[in-house]
């Protein structure tokens, strides 16, 4: 990357949405320099939260499904044949307020972004929520876990907890079943958020039980993981379950902390986007499940990546116009 260049089109974020942009804008001569993030052991990752999946069986395409990371590896490449240009980091800090717009990678307080651009396209994406509990981050990679393809091959043999009623809960305890001796998903209401076909696959797992009504109030262990403490919702008693693994799978949240001030945002932080992928700042786009809510799936976050390169493609166009 050459330090302080002005881009047609620079990227933030590498999971569907972000890769399926830098495909489109890349296949439109527009040489998009994506910047993908930087390795983690949560969803905030290089390949956004499909890194954390096992099977996809829902991805178009695919008649016998595909691996979440081998789907996205396979996207990367595709957008690298092309011509894009990605970077393994992150970004620090943008500057909206005047075009080309700029970005910051490293050092924030240096005085000049590392890269400008015509265009930028946001699609980083959400991450995984937590519980909020002191003991959960303590904890954190000595038992307590987030992500299940990562980090289930520890728990062979063992008790595990999941925490969470969606799908993302559900998918987590099947894959965990194939590791565990058991596999326990505590919830806090009595009906499952996750779909029907997902409920009936873990009812059906033998080695899959429910704790309903039950909210996780503390994770227990001193250098690992032994259980968690739950309170009963409906008569607020407290009991003690052991464990040897929790797998907190309670949603995620938008990845738009660089955003706070400078683009819109609803209430729960998610951008807020208009005539298909555009921002309130000319020149600003975002895709995927930085700005959605609703759908939250792969294929619908490839489909507004698309949207996003064609919108700034779009816009380049009119900028040479004027
Ligand atoms: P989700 O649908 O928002 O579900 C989050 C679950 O965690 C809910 O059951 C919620 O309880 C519970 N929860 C939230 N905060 C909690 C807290 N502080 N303490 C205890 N429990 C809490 O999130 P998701 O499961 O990650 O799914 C997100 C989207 O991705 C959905 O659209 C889903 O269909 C999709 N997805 C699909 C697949 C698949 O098709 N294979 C896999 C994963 C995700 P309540 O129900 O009481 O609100």
């Amino acid at each position: 990357m050459e330090s302080g260049a002005i881009r047609d089109v620079v990227i933030l974020g590498s999971g569907p949405a972000g890769l399926t942009a830098a495909i489109y804008s890349a296949r439109a001569d527009l040489r998009p320099l994506v910047i993908e993030g930087e390795p983690s052991s949560s969803s905030d990752q290089p390949g956004g939260q499909l890194m954390l999946t096992t099977e996809v069986e829902n991805y178009p395409g695919f008649a016998h499904g595909v691996l979440g990371p081998e789907l996205m590896v396979s996207m990367r490449a595709q957008a690298e044949r092309f011509g894009a240009e990605i970077v393994t980091e992150k970004a620090s800090k943008v500057d909206l307020s005047s075009a080309p717009v700029g970005i910051w990678i490293g050092d924030p307080d240096a005085p000049e972004p590392s890269v400008r651009a015509r265009t930028l396209i946001v699609a980083t994406g959400a991450r995984s929520l937590m519980l909020g509990l002191e003991n959960e981050v303590r904890l954190l990679g000595y038992g307590v876990s987030t992500c299940a393809t990562c980090d289930g091959f520890f728990f062979r043999d063992k008790q595990i907890i999941v925490v969470g009623g969606g799908d993302s809960a559900l998918e987590e305890a099947l894959f965990l079943t194939k590791f565990g001796d058991s596999v326990t998903v505590i919830h806090r209401r009595k009906e499952l958020r996750a779909s029907k076909i997902m409920q009936d696959r873990a009812f059906r797992n033998e080695k899959i039980t429910f704790r309903w009504d039950s909210l996780v109030t503390d994770v227990l262990g001193g250098e690992r993981v032994t259980g968690v403490r739950l309170r009963d919702v409906n008569t607020g008693d407290d009991s003690e379950i052991a464990a040897d693994g929790v797998f907190v799978a309670i949603g995620h949240a938008p990845s738009t902390e660089l955003f706070v001030g400078k683009l819109d945002m609803d209430d729960a932080g998610y951008l807020v986007t208009h005539e298909g992928t555009k921002t309130n700042v000319g020149g600003v786009f975002a895709c995927g499940d930085v700005q959605d809510h609703q759908y939250r799936q792969a294929v619908t976050a490839a489909g507004s990546g698309c949207m996003a390169a064609i919108d700034a493609e779009r816009y380049l166009t009119s900028l040479e116009q004027t």
